[in-house]
């Protein structure tokens, strides 16, 4: 997501996009330019930097870096203590260009596209080859470099990994200015250190994404549980089974009313009568949440299927909601939700998310902790937990996980209201979620942030914990100057190396 809005008409943006040149000596030469700076988060405002479109990965190639180079601030990340700061640097807008997709429709079938590009995008492309990318996140309206800096989860993780293990090669501008191409077999070290590697050793241009044939429907079901034991254990069964579902999640509902009638909208009760009698009025509640992909020829069977594995679970019997839908429509969901909260102006509004992934033998006490304790009002926004198997995981990348086989990933994705000093207020909900992290510290739970957010070299050194030398090794390999995300505040530019 990169929305850059100009503050001031300065006379070099229109140059920017329409010379080469001009790009190149705006990189060698500092010069400031107010911009104004929007993203989903929006805890930071104000910066005192550059803006390049660039034209192709080859603008990058020609660029030589030096000590004097402004920092590449990427698509920003920026610690959410650090509001209103002036940073200077350079933001790139990878979404500005648009590249042709390439499709190879072989035994392993792929597609290369250029890293500003939209999962959304390349979903509608793949599917008119009947084809579509293995591993997904929740929102589509995010670019390929975005998600693959970070990993990529959502419900279909357990089965494939994360995004950044469906990825067959990269094109990488590193920050030495070198254009590299890179794979499991050829610069595997810079492959992996830049998948999740935070946008710290260098700018994907392009990806290689692993495909598979596509469904055209998926049926869609919610079922709720009251005890967590019950439903992390059926979490924990499903992803670990072989003929399982298709996607696995699951969210904690705090102190909701009129729950069941929210989702008649979109899924209809197995059993109308017994849901109608169903009253979640005040409880905590689980809803484990899961998909079966299929195409309308299979409907039978799958039907078959799903009775069978749901025979197995324990959810509480009145609460089974079921919904069909088409592919497009099951992955893109989120976005159809944030358009209804957009006409509301509910979306354009701070977003203090705390995502965490938690040890399978930790999350009982967490549970008890965060859900019994912490967050006894009713929360700001979904709170997504569903477990991964860590076997999915490649530990080659720059991702940091838990030290476990199995780990929960527990997703705090809250909305404050901009003026608000209440439990909706900004304010309150970073304590909050600072309240939960100091929890997670004093109990020693093992617990890794996704998306982390550190303020100084000490906290990063712990998050990375036995990875940390690599992750230094590679930025004073790739990026010896520092120049790249100095927001995330891993290194800086004068120490990087201290
Ligand atoms: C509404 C919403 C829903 C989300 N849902 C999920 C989810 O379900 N699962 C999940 O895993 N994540 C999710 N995320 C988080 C998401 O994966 C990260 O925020 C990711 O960075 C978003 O990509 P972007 O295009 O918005 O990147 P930006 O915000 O533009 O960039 C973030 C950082 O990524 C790095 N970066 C970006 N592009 C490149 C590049 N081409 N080369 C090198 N580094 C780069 C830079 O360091 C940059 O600072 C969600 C985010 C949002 C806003």
């Amino acid at each position: 997501m990169n929305r850059n809005h100009l503050c001031s008409n300065h006379p070099f943006v229109s140059s920017i996009v329409s010379s080469n040149s001009v790009l190149i000596t705006l990189i060698t030469q500092p010069m400031t330019l107010a911009i104004y700076i929007t993203t989903y988060h929006q805890q930071f405002y104000i910066l005192n930097q550059f803006l390049i479109l660039p034209l192709s990965s080859s603008i990058f190639s020609t660029w030589a870096p030096h000590q004097g180079s402004p920092s590449l601030l990427g698509a920003m990340v920026i610690p959410s203590k650090v509001k209103h700061k002036l940073i200077k640097g350079v933001v790139i807008n990878m979404e500005s260009l648009h590249q042709e997709m390439h499709f190879h429709t072989g035994e392993f079938p792929y597609v290369d596209v250029w890293a500003g590009e939209l999962w959304i995008n390349i979903l509608h492309e793949s599917l008119k080859h009947g084809l579509a990318p293995k591993s997904w996140t929740d929102y589509l309206h995010l670019t390929v470099g975005g998600t693959l800096s970070n990993a990529g989860i959502s419900g279909q993780a357990f089965r494939h990994g994360p995004q950044i293990n469906n990825v067959y090669q990269l094109e990488v501008v590193t920050g030495k200015g070198e254009l590299i191409t890179c794979s499991e077999k050829q610069n595997a070290d810079l492959f992996y250190g830049v998948l999740g590697g935070l946008g710290q050793f260098g700018i994907i241009t392009r990806a290689r994404i692993s495909l598979e044939p596509a469904p055209r429907m998926v049926k869609w079901i919610r079922v709720l549980y009251s005890d967590f034991s019950i439903f992390t254990e059926d979490q924990e069964y499903l992803i670990s089974s072989q003929d399982t579902f298709d996607y696995i999640e699951g969210f904690v509902i705090i102190n909701r009313t009129g729950l069941l009638n929210n989702w008649r909208f979109s899924f209809n009760p197995k059993d109308p009568l017994q849901a109608s009698h169903f009253n979640s009025d005040g409880k905590t509640l689980f809803c484990l949440e899961i998909a079966k992909y299929f195409n309308p020829d299979e409907t039978d069977i799958v039907n078959q299927k799903i009775d069978m594995l749901l025979s197995e679970l324990g959810y509480i019997q009145s609460t089974l909601f079921l919904s069909e839908v088409s592919y497009v429509e099951f992955l893109d969901r989120v976005h159809i939700s944030g358009l209804k909260l957009r006409e509301k102006g509910l979306w354009e509004v701070p977003h203090p998310w705390l995502n965490l992934l938690v040890p399978k033998s930790k999350i009982h006490n967490f549970a008890k902790v965060v859900f019994g304790n912490i967050l006894t009002d009713s929360s700001t926004g979904p709170i997504l937990i569903y477990p991964a198997n860590k076997s999915k995981w490649n530990n080659r990348t720059s991702m940091v996980t838990p030290d476990e086989d199995v780990f929960y990933q527990v997703a705090f994705l809250s909305s404050a209201m901009p003026s608000s000093t209440g439990t909706d207020g900004l304010a309150y909900i970073l304590a909050q979620n600072e309240r939960i992290l100091e929890f997670c510290e004093a109990a020693n739970l093992g617990v890794k942030q996704y998306l982390p957010h550190y303020c100084t070299q000490e906290a990063w050194r712990t998050h990375f914990g036995t990875q940390w030398d690599v992750f230094v090794r590679r930025k004073s390999t790739y990026d010896p100057l520092a120049i790249l995300a100095p927001g995330q505040q891993i290194f800086h530019k004068a120490s990087a190396f201290s």
